[in-house]
């Protein structure tokens, strides 16, 4: 037997609360690793989460256990369990110590359990705020910007809808950035206009790309915007690590003008990279201008000179600890993590959070005229703000100065807000409200690269969302820039390239197949989806195969390992799949003594394609709804759990959509069936009918009866009276009677058409 008594000169600071070991015999025995744990009064440990699954007895105190923000009280004689991953951690809420046991050991199968299922993490049952960063109104939005944050988020929020879960997008203009005031000076105007200017281009824009917002602020036009914020700055400015302080500061040689941000270049200090003020674009760290290689002043041509100035400083140094524990609880990546690793290494790093400027918010405290509020820190208290105001639009009683411990934030950013969004602003909240875990997940992308170099509006070197943008190219916009978009690493636009990906993937392969398999369900079961028969051994194969893949896009576009590369290519792993299937069940299509397992075959076919539609709608929704639609089904709304064959006896319209690249080539046969049109409606030689309905143009059943024999009689096309007398206008019959004919036949007919 062994004994071990909790002793508190045993322990030592480990996870921000003090642990000792409990010896429980030799290593392996039980596999049961053991601890005493001891939490002070008003401390709390760090979020952590790991594979074991880990029991915890507590002997003395009060405090409460806090899972995915979800708060137990715990108490002597209570005992909690943690599953794996289960991100977890403990408050002492009382008067003396808290004093736990802990014992944790390994079950790999409970673990892999865990790690394949959705569930560790408490999404399904919190509000989701997803973030894009806000963007600065001083442009409208390029391609590249288009590939990063805003899509992302769309896509994000779009999938966890579809889960069950309450998610919404919420972006603005940031209007009170330094950069709006340079692009007003350059365009002749004030600053305010040029905000709202650019702000609706934005938001045009945005919706052009399908990009769904749920909440979108201008901060120069909320009337009730400048008192939150400066209320939200008073809790800063009341906190110990802020102050006015002495700080250096660049001046314009000749005005004497302060100057930040937009106003000056000069090289990194820490990289040696051409930048501009406040942060590197290059290794993301920032800079305080005076710190600059050689600073030159944007626009003058004088020398800056180097002075002194009081401003509003944060002591950022100080919130250290408190931003690595924020860096504990949500999905952060190693680059934010090591960024932090590295700014906090610096002796000193004191931030000023007011700068002189005529464009923004001042502070309510007195004594520092003619300075505003930083718009980082703008930034910090906006999106708060934008939770507010959300909520009073949908009836919730959210409030930017009571954030709430349930709130799930999700943002995405571009890497060169890695120093803003997930170091400084944690660190703001803490001052602003100790009492408040801020939960937020982090992802960030890198720069995409316009043919090998950076986009660039004054190089000219671009391309604007609303000039490629389009209902015919939108969703091909999207599958290309979700395909490769720079997650991880600097990716590479190339119009050429795209467009090659939109005739090879997306018409020569994905449309080819459904249009093909539209028109074989046509010619072989009546336009309807045939119920599944005989399955042979490659047909069950499939079946799992499919599996596979919805699982794939479960986890690319779930929170933990969300990735659109990833995404896309298991969109087009389906229609790869799914076509060669196709080609090696081919040989059995028409025989008669294998017809049960042919028709497995195409309820298989039609199930990918069901599948695709579902799995497409969070990165395409048009083409989602397009393709549901023409399965008989409404607009993808729940994500599927299992892959589900289309109910038999369903109408099939694939055979002549058009899902990509705009309006379709004329089939060879319209001329031919347009002739036949105008005789059977005796209408003159040149009435043109190719975008009319035959019954737009007058056609009675009779005549439709009539048509329907020539059809036959002529080229042995079999076409219904309902589809004759259908939506279908001239040029959409050519093509669905095309796809039901042998190619010779088509070009056979279209060559007898007369002069
Ligand atoms: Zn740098």
């Amino acid at each position: 037997m062994r004994t071990s008594t909790y002793s508190a000169a045993a322990l030592r600071e480990s996870y921000g609360i003090d642990v000792s070991a409990v010896d429980m015999g030799p290593a392996g025995q039980l596999g049961v690793g053991a601890a005493w744990a001891r939490v002070p009064p008003g401390a709390r440990s760090v979020a952590n989460q790991h594979d074991e699954i880990e029991t915890w007895v507590i002997v003395a105190g009060a405090g409460e256990a806090i899972v995915d923000a979800e708060r137990h009280p715990v108490s002597p004689a209570t005992v909690v369990q943690f599953e794996p991953f289960e991100t977890h951690f403990v408050e002492n809420t009382g008067e003396t110590d808290l004093v736990f046991a802990s014992f944790y050991w390994r079950d790999g199968e409970r673990a892999g359990r865990a790690a394949g299922g959705v569930e560790h993490r408490r999404f399904d049952e919190r509000p989701i705020f997803v973030f894009s960063s806000a963007p600065t109104p001083n442009g409208d939005l390029h391609l590249g910007h288009l590939s990063g944050p805003f899509f992302a988020a769309d896509v994000f929020v779009r999938y966890q809808r579809m889960t069950g879960a309450d998610a919404w997008h919420i972006t603005g203009s940031d209007d009170f950035q330094s950069y709006v005031v340079a692009a007003a000076r350059h365009e002749g105007r004030k600053p305010a206009e040029t905000a709202a200017h650019y702000s609706k281009e934005i938001l045009a824009t945005l919706e052009s790309m399908d990009i769904d917002v749920h909440q979108y602020t201008a901060t120069s036009r909320d009337a009730a915007y400048p008192a939150g914020l400066q209320a939200f700055f008073s809790r800063l400015a009341a906190s110990a690590a802020v102050a006015p302080r002495e700080c250096p500061g660049l001046f314009d040689g000749r005005t004497g003008r302060y100057l930040y941000e937009a106003d000056v270049a000069g090289g990194c200090p820490t990289c040696g990279s051409d930048t501009g003020g406040n942060v590197c674009e290059v290794c993301r760290e920032p800079n305080f201008c005076v710190d600059l290689v050689e600073p030159r002043a944007t626009a003058s041509e004088a020398r800056p000179r180097e002075g002194r100035i009081a401003q509003y400083a944060l002591s950022l140094r100080d919130l250290r600890a408190d931003v690595a524990a924020h860096h504990r609880l949500g999905r952060v990546p190693a680059t934010v993590k090591e960024l932090a690793d590295r700014v906090f290494r610096r002796e000193r790093l004191d931030v000023p959070l007011t700068h002189p400027s005529q464009w923004g918010v001042p502070p309510a405290e007195p004594g520092l005229d003619g300075q505003v509020i930083w718009a980082w820190v703008d930034v910090a208290f906006n999106f708060l703000h934008s939770i507010e105001e959300l909520g009073r639009r949908l009836g919730y009683d959210w409030r930017a100065d009571a954030p709430r411990a349930d709130w799930k934030i999700v943002h995405f950013l571009g890497s060169d807000g890695t120093f803003f969004h997930p170091i400084l602003h944690p660190a703001l909240y803490r001052l602003a409200y100790p009492e408040w875990t801020p939960d937020i997940d982090y992802h960030v992308n890198e720069f995409y690269l316009l043919d090998g170099s950076k986009f660039s509006t004054s190089r000219r070197h671009v391309i604007w969302g609303k000039d490629i943008l389009d209902p015919s190219s939108v969703d091909a916009i999207r599958f290309y820039l979700a395909l490769t978009r720079p997650e991880g690493r600097r990716t590479n636009f190339e119009l050429s390239a795209y467009e090659a990906c939109v005739q090879d993937t997306l018409i020569g392969t994905w449309q080819r197949w459904l249009n093909d398999l539209g028109a074989r369900v046509e010619t072989r079961y009546g336009g309807l989806a045939p119920d599944a028969g005989l399955w042979t051994p490659e047909h069950t194969a499939f079946l799992a195969r499919l599996d596979t893949w919805l699982d794939a896009l479960t986890g690319s576009l779930g929170q933990d390992a969300f990735s659109l590369n990833r995404a896309a290519e298991a969109l087009h792993g389906i229609v790869e799949d799914v076509t060669s299937f196709a080609r090696l069940q081919a040989p059995l299509a028409e025989i008669e003594g294998w017809r049960d397992e042919a028709r497995t075959t195409i309820a298989l076919e039609l199930a990918a394609a069901q599948l695709l539609a579902t799995c497409s709608a969070p990165v395409m929704p048009r083409f989602a709804a397009r393709l549901a639609a023409a399965l008989g089904a409404p607009a993808p709304a729940e994500w599927p759990r299992r892959v589900a064959l289309v109910q038999p006896g369903t109408r099939i319209d694939l055979a002549a959509q058009v899902f990509f690249g705009g309006s379709p080539e004329p089939s060879p046969l319209l001329p031919w069936l347009s002739r036949l049109v105008r005789g059977v409606l005796r209408l003159q030689e040149d009435e043109p009918v190719h975008d009319k309905t035959l019954v737009s143009l007058g056609m009675e059943s009779l005549q439709a009866i009539a048509l329907q024999y020539q059809l036959l009689d002529q080229v042995g096309a079999d076409v219904s009276i309902e589809d004759l007398l259908g939506s279908r206008d001239v040029a959409e019959l050519a093509t669905l009677i095309a796809s039901g004919l042998a190619p010779e036949v088509v070009t056979a007919q279209a060559q007898e058409v007369p002069a």
